[in-house]
C-alpha cells in the first residue's frame, strides 16, 4: 500500500514529506494507525548517516503508538480498535539461543529495525512511525494498556523507556544503591524516574544547569555539573552504577572513575565517534562497563505493565509533523524537555 510519511532522500537533506510503498496486512500481521510517535537522537544519527551509510530514503520513528485497524486470519493476540506499540524492531530470526530466551535485540541473525532496514526477505525496506501507519506481526508489537489521555506520553516508552529499564533491571539496581545518570535527555529523563522507582539514591549528572530543578522533579535526589570539575573530584568512587545517556563524544575514563570498586557503567548512549577508556580505571577498581540495547519483547510488555501501574510516563514537548527538523535542532542543543513526541494527526 502507498503510505504518506516524512522522511530523507539522503544524509545532506532535512526530512521532509515523502509517499512510500508499505507490505500489505499478512495472516500474522495487524495494521496499526498512527497516533504518536516520538523523537529519539537515534533517528537523527540514522537520517544523518552518523553510524555509517543509513539506507534512503529513510522514515524514522520507532516510538509507535497508535489504534489497530486492521488484523490478518491469524492474528490472536490483537483486535481491530485496540491500542497498540510499536518499539526499535519488527521482527528477528526467531530460532537463535536469543531470540528463545525472549531478547530479540540480540537475535544471531539480526533483528530487524522498525526503519531503516530490510524484513527477513533482503530486500522489502522498513520505514518507521513518521507516518500514517504501520503493518507488524503481532509477536513484535505491544499491547498498550494506558488511559487515551497519557498516550502521547507513552509513545517514549517504546525506546526510552526499555533502553534505561533494562540495563537497570539486569544489574539489579535497587534499594541501597546509588546510581547516577549521566545526560538528562530522553533516554536520562526516563532513567532518573525508573532508578528511584526501583528505590535508588539517583543523582544526575548533567552538562546543563539550567536542568537541575527539573531533575529533582524527575526523582533525582542530588545534582551534580559533569562540567564543573571540582563537583567531579568530590564524587570519585561513589556510584554502584552509572547510566551513560550521553550522544555526543565524552571523557569516558573520567566518569568512570566516579564508580565504586566493582561499580559498572551501564551505557545505552551511542556517540558518532567513539570514546576512548583507559584500561587502569577500569583495572585499579574491578570495575567494567556493560553495553546495552533497548530490549526484547516480553521485557518491553513487562515495562510497559509497569509503567501503567506506577503511573511512570515520558515528560513530553508535543510538535507538529512539520515542526520535527526544528525538533532535531534542538535535541542536539540538549534543548529537549524531555522528550519531543509528534501528533501525527498534523501529518
Ligand atoms: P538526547 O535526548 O539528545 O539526550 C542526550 C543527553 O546527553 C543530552 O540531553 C545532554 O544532557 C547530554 N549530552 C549531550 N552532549 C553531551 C556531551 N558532549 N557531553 C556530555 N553530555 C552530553 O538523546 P537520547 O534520545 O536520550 O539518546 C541518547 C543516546 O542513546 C543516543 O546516542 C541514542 O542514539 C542512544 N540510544 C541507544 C539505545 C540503545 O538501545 N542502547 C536506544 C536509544 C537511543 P545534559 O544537558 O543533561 O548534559
Ligand atoms: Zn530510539
Ligand atoms: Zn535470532
Amino acid at each position: 500500500m502507498q503510505v504518506k510519511g516524512y522522511g530523507a532522500t539522503s544524509a545532506e537533506v532535512p526530512v521532509a514529506p515523502i509517499v512510500f510503498e508499505r507490505r500489505e496486512v499478512g495472516p500474522h500481521d495487524i495494521q496499526i494507525d498512527i497516533e504518536y510517535c516520538g523523537v529519539c537522537h537515534s533517528d537523527i544519527h540514522m537520517v544523518r548517516s552518523e553510524w555509517g551509510p543509513s539506507i534512503y530514503p529513510i522514515v524514522p520513528g520507532h516510538e509507535i503508538v497508535g489504534k489497530v485497524v486492521a488484523v490478518g486470519a491469524h492474528v490472536t493476540k490483537f483486535k481491530v480498535g485496540q491500542t497498540a506499540g510499536v518499539g526499535v524492531f519488527v521482527d528477528s530470526c526467531r530460532e537463535c539461543p536469543s531470540c528463545q530466551k525472549g531478547q530479540e535485540q540480540y537475535c544471531d541473525e539480526n533483528m530487524t529495525a522498525t526503519y531503516n532496514d530490510f524484513y527477513r526477505d533482503g530486500k522489502t525496506q522498513t520505514f518507521g512511525g513518521y507516518s500514517a501507519n504501520y503493518v507488524i506481526d503481532e509477536k513484535y508489537a505491544l499491547h498498550v494498556n494506558f488511559e487515551e489521555k497519557d498516550l502521547a506520553r507513552v509513545a517514549p516508552l517504546l525506546c526510552a523507556g526499555i533502553t534505561t529499564y533494562s540495563p537497570l533491571r539486569f544489574a539489579g539496581v535497587g534499594k541501597g544503591h546509588k546510581v547516577a545518570v549521566l545526560g538528562l535527555g530522553g533516554l536520562g529523563h526516563m532513567a532518573v524516574k525508573f532508578a528511584a522507582s526501583f528505590g535508588a539514591e539517583v543523582t544526575m549528572l548533567s552538562t546543563s544547569p539550567s536542568k537541575e530543578a527539573d531533575a529533582r522533579s524527575l526523582g533525582a535526589h542530588h545534582f551534580a555539573l559533569s562540567t564543573d570539575p571540582k563537583q567531579m573530584e568530590a564524587l570519585k568512587g561513589s556510584f554502584d552504577f552509572i547510566l551513560n545517556t550521553v550522544a555526543a563524544k565524552h571523557d569516558l575514563n573520567a566518569f568512570c572513575g566516579l564508580l565504586k570498586v566493582e561499580g559498572k557503567m551501564l551505557l545505552v548512549g551511542i556517540p558518532p565517534e567513539d570514546n576512548t577508556f583507559g584500561a587502569a580505571t577500569l583495572i585499579s577498581k574491578r570495575r567494567s562497563i556493560v553495553g546495552s540495547m533497548i530490549g526484547g519483547i516480553a521485557e518491553t510488555q513487562e515495562m510497559l505493565d509497569y509503567c501503567a501501574e506506577h503511573n511512570i510516563l515520558s515528560d513530553i514537548e508535543m510538535i507538529s509533523m512539520a515542526d520535527v527538523n526544528a525538533a532535531y535542532e534542538r535535541v542536539i542543543k540538549s534543548d529537549v524537555k524531555y522528550r519531543f513526541v509528534i501528533d501525527m494527526k498534523t501529518l
